[in-house]
């Protein structure tokens, strides 16, 4: 097996060529950065391999420019003076060390107070972070839920929050549940509510066709404008 890393460059994309003992050849995107990987049987000629990644450049294009287009998170230390968005508003973090159960709360109209016990760390101060946002989430749902399954005439079964790598929500059309990217806290609750509209509208209309649009534009005429703002997919996770 070859140590080389080769390195093909098409219409001025990098294209990292691993080897390896497969029969296909194959492309793969990577995060962060939305690397392109080319994955080839140990034998096949170097030539081959070129042409094979040409063509395929409208698939590698497409995903180069999906990761440039998505605004990606910082990645967060969960210490002192950071910023976190809670509902589309930023607010100073501040870590305030104590014992006893760790808890999260708002101080003011611009901090957001995370108390953790000594020497906790990252990870756990993510999931600590996140729970948190889960909470807040769960709690906003159910009332913008019955409002809107009121106004479209339509009720879900169930409804969950999870965390989704490439969606902002999903919906069970048979079981007629519906789901929500945990992500949604940190967003205007806006995006929020049309979120659950766009999730509604599914158990009107399976598909994204003329008619879901239809009535995306009857019960929710903005809704352009609230997709445009949460701009490409969740993928601070
Ligand atoms: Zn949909």
């Amino acid at each position: 097996m070859s140590t080389n890393n080769e390195k093909i460059s098409i219409a001025n994309i990098e294209v990292d060529v691993v080897r390896k003992d497969i029969k296909n050849m194959h492309l793969a995107v990577y995060p962060p950065t939305g690397r392109i990987r080319l994955s080839a049987p140990n034998k096949t000629d170097a030539d081959v391999v070129r042409l094979f990644a040409i063509s395929k450049l409208g698939w590698i294009k497409k995903h180069v420019k999906n990761f440039q287009n998505q605004p990606r998170e910082t990645e967060r230390e969960f210490v002192s003076g950071e910023s976190h968005y809670v509902q589309g508003k930023r607010y100073l973090l501040e870590v305030v060390e104590a014992s006893g159960h760790p808890r999260v709360y708002f101080s003011g109209t611009k901090k957001l107070i995370m108390q953790i016990r000594p020497q906790t760390d990252r990870a756990t101060r993510a999931r600590i972070m996140r729970e948190w946002y889960r909470k807040q989430l769960k709690a906003e749902i159910p009332l913008l839920l019955a409002k809107w399954e009121k106004r479209m005439g339509v009720t879900a079964n169930d409804w969950g929050v999870k965390r989704m790598r490439t969606k902002w929500g999903a919906c069970n059309i048979d079981d007629k549940r519906i789901w929500l990217n945990l992500e949604l806290a940190k967003k205007p609750r806006i995006h929020l509510e049309y979120i659950i509209v766009h999730e509604l509208v599914h158990l009107l209309e399976r598909h994204h066709n003329d008619r879901f649009v239809a009535y995306m534009d009857e019960f929710m005429p903005k809704w352009r404008l609230y997709r445009e703002g949460l701009n490409g997919l969740p993928v601070g996770i």
